[in-house]
């Protein structure tokens, strides 16, 4: 039937397109196969604390090191793993992985070690109603308490309109598990669920610190969230602080955190620890 359909409806069908299709088909079958070959990695972000310098929280990010293509990037296999769901086995992996690596962080760097875990919108529409039950009995079985980790989530994640999104949301809450809201300022920033999901972070997008000390709109706009939410009793984190300039002004503003290349990349657990230790001395 299809052959018999075939020539015209598809004559759109371009060898480019087609050569997209398969390359496609061909990464959703790797990415089902690199968790069980054990092909992600997890590095780590170092979040700074402008007033100190000092680091007692890092942001955990994905990597695939695809045995032929090298490293891949998130943004290249994170919107395919949503379309599939494979993302929400990647996300229960990344979150274990994290929750190791916060308990050794805590005993061997700082107790309030916190670490924060990005969570897709397709993540939460699959958690079943016990799942932020069962990770706190994770990690207290591991001695942790619910505030060592942050769940990282979009604007987009808040004004779903699916109830149980909402109420996984309300339940991660409630077993203590905080929550940051990621690229502050590039969704449809309604505040009033700031409020309404008790929401621990803010974090600036990198876009709005980019042209930090060129374009003087950017700075308003970085001085009135970070005014806005200190009214509310939120943290502010700046992201993508890339030179000294961007990092003094935001700090002379009164924003509390930031992450960027200025102080370093992603970098694996081990070379974390190395930094965190040279940081001190
Ligand atoms: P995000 O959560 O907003 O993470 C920040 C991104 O900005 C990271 O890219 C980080 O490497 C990059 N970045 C940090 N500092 C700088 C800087 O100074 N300059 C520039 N130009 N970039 C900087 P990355 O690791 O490629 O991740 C991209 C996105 O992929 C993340 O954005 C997040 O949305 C998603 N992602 C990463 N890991 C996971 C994961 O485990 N689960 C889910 N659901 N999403 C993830
Ligand atoms: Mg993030
Ligand atoms: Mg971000
Ligand atoms: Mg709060």
């Amino acid at each position: 039937v299809a052959k018999h359909l075939g020539r015209n409806r598809f004559s759109y069908f371009t060898p480019v397109l087609q050569e997209n299709a398969q390359k496609r088909m061909r990464l959703v079958n790797d990415l089902r196969d690199a968790l069980a070959s054990e092909q992600f990695r997890v590095y780590y972000q170092p979040i700074v604390e402008l007033a100190t310098g000092d680091i007692h929280k890092a942001e955990a990010l994905i990597r695939w090191m695809h045995p032929r293509r090298g490293m891949v990037n998130p943004a290249e296999f994170i919107p395919l793993a949503e379309e599939t769901g494979l993302i929400v086995e990647i996300g229960d992996w990344v979150l274990r992985q994290a929750m190791h690596q916060v308990k050794r962080l805590q005993a061997s760097h700082h107790r309030g070690f916190q670490i924060s875990v990005n969570k897709s919108p397709v993540q939460f529409h699959n958690d079943n109603p016990l799942k932020a039950a069962e990770w706190l009995s994770e990690m207290r079985q591991n001695g942790l308490q619910a505030s060592s980790l942050v769940v990282e989530i979009t604007e987009g994640v808040l004004l779903d309109d699916n109830g149980n999104v909402k109420d996984r949301l309300l339940a991660s809450r409630d077993a203590g598990i905080q929550l940051a809201i990621d690229d502050f300022g590039t969704g449809y920033s309604s505040l009033a669920y700031l409020k309404k999901f008790d929401i621990d972070y803010l974090k600036i997008d990198q876009s709005f610190v980019n042209n930090l000390g060129t374009q003087s709109d950017d700075m308003a706009l970085c001085e009135a969230i970070i005014v806005m939410a200190h009214k509310l009793g939120l943290k502010v984190i700046a992201e993508g602080v890339e030179t000294e300039q961007q990092r003094d002004l935001l700090k002379r503003a009164g924003c509390d955190y930031a992450q960027g290349f200025l102080f370093s990349r992603a970098i694996p657990a081990e070379e974390l620890e190395a930094l965190l230790l040279q940081n001190r001395a």
